[in-house]
């Protein structure tokens, strides 16, 4: 009998289940599979960020024994980067906007990370947190600066990893990928990747509103960014190192008043707890099933679970406070996407 043994937090990101979520396949006459990145040691699929740039940064001897991983981010990529230091003995300080909730702060200290709450400023300030932890990158004894957005090393990793995976669960039949952006990590290097195996796959960003980047796939600016969104660690407005030259075939904009309903739709039926940005990423999945038409085999990524998002989109009162209602007739609401 072979031993099926992870090589500790490290070897356990990455290969994630894809899930058949049957209920959309069924209604659709599409495959709609979703990759479990929630299922990663850090809950979510920045876990395969924090590893790609930790993993380039020792390789180019950019982070050293006992080093210091500094990073801007309040949010999935800070908890990977102080889970993966953990694993590997180095320290992370992360530096975030006094705006964040005392919540997350709570968690990144709990896990380990020292964290610099700063002022918040806009971006074009140089108080702005994300410039504030590059000069202290710059500052700290062997500091290293993740630099999430603009470092490559972050799309690598999923067009090593998450891309393959993609490919071989399917068993080379996919024949569409969907995903929402953050970093653009994830759609830039799961598209890569796939087109490479099979140009012939269709790759589309699933965009939430007040960000650009379904501007930029559909019109080549990043001109319209109007409206918002209650979804956090997606929503970018400028076209990152990561997501330069992406080969993306197609936008669309998602709204968060359908986003809400797939959310609960996905709970209650599927038994699927997660957070907004997979809700954005399924509702993509099915618009490009129902515009396209039965027989693809689409694939996308939940992002993250549940739990993290008690407060907000699993608080009743919150939700009336914002407007959003999950109330729906089982799958009508298929027809607002
Ligand atoms: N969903 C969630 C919950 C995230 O935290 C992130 C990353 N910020 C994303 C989606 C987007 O991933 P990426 O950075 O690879 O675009």
């Amino acid at each position: 009998m072979s031993k099926q043994i992870n090589d500790g937090f490290c070897g356990t990101v990455g290969n994630t289940p894809l899930i058949r979520i049957n209920s959309l396949s069924e209604a659709t006459g599409c495959e709609i599979l979703g990759k479990a990145e929630f299922l990663n040691p850090g809950g979510s699929v920045k876990d395969r960020a924090a590893m790609g740039i930790v993993e380039d940064a020792e390789a180019k001897g950019l982070l050293k024994p006992g080093g210091t991983i500094v990073e801007g981010t309040a949010g999935n990529t800070g908890i990977g980067l102080a889970l993966v230091g953990n694993a590997k003995g180095y320290r992370t300080l992360i530096v975030i906007p006094e705006t964040q909730s005392q919540e997350k702060i709570n968690l990144l200290r709990a896990i380990g990370a020292e964290v610099r709450p700063v002022p918040a400023a806009p971006y074009k300030d140089p108080a702005n947190y994300n410039h504030v932890d590059r000069r202290l990158a710059d500052e700290v004894e062997n500091g290293f600066w993740a630099n999430q957005f603009d470092n490559t090393a972050n799309r690598d990793f999923h067009f090593r990893t998450t891309g393959p995976e993609i490919h071989a669960q399917t068993g080379g039949e996919v024949t569409a990928f969907v995903a929402s952006v953050g970093t653009g990590g994830t759609l830039a290097g799961v598209s890569s990747s796939l087109k490479e195996k099979n140009p012939k796959v269709l790759t589309v960003c699933a965009d939430p509103y007040g960000a650009a980047m379904w501007s930029w796939f559909k019109h080549g600016h990043l001109d319209i960014d109007d409206g918002d969104s209650v979804a956090e660690g997606i929503g970018q407005g400028r076209v990152t190192k990561n997501l330069e030259s992406a080969p993306v075939d197609e936008a669309y904009r998602i709204h968060d008043s359908v986003m809400i309903k797939m959310l609960y739709h996905l709970l209650v039926r599927e038994g699927l707890f997660l957070g907004a940005s997979s809700a954005i990423n399924v509702c993509g999945a099915v618009k490009l099933a129902l515009e396209k038409g039965p027989g693809q085999v689409i694939t996308t990524i939940l992002c993250d679970d549940g739990q993290r998002y008690l407060s907000r989109l699993y608080n009743p009162q919150w939700l009336k406070e914002e407007e959003l209602d999950p109330a729906r007739e089982g799958l009508d609401f298929l027809e607002e996407i």
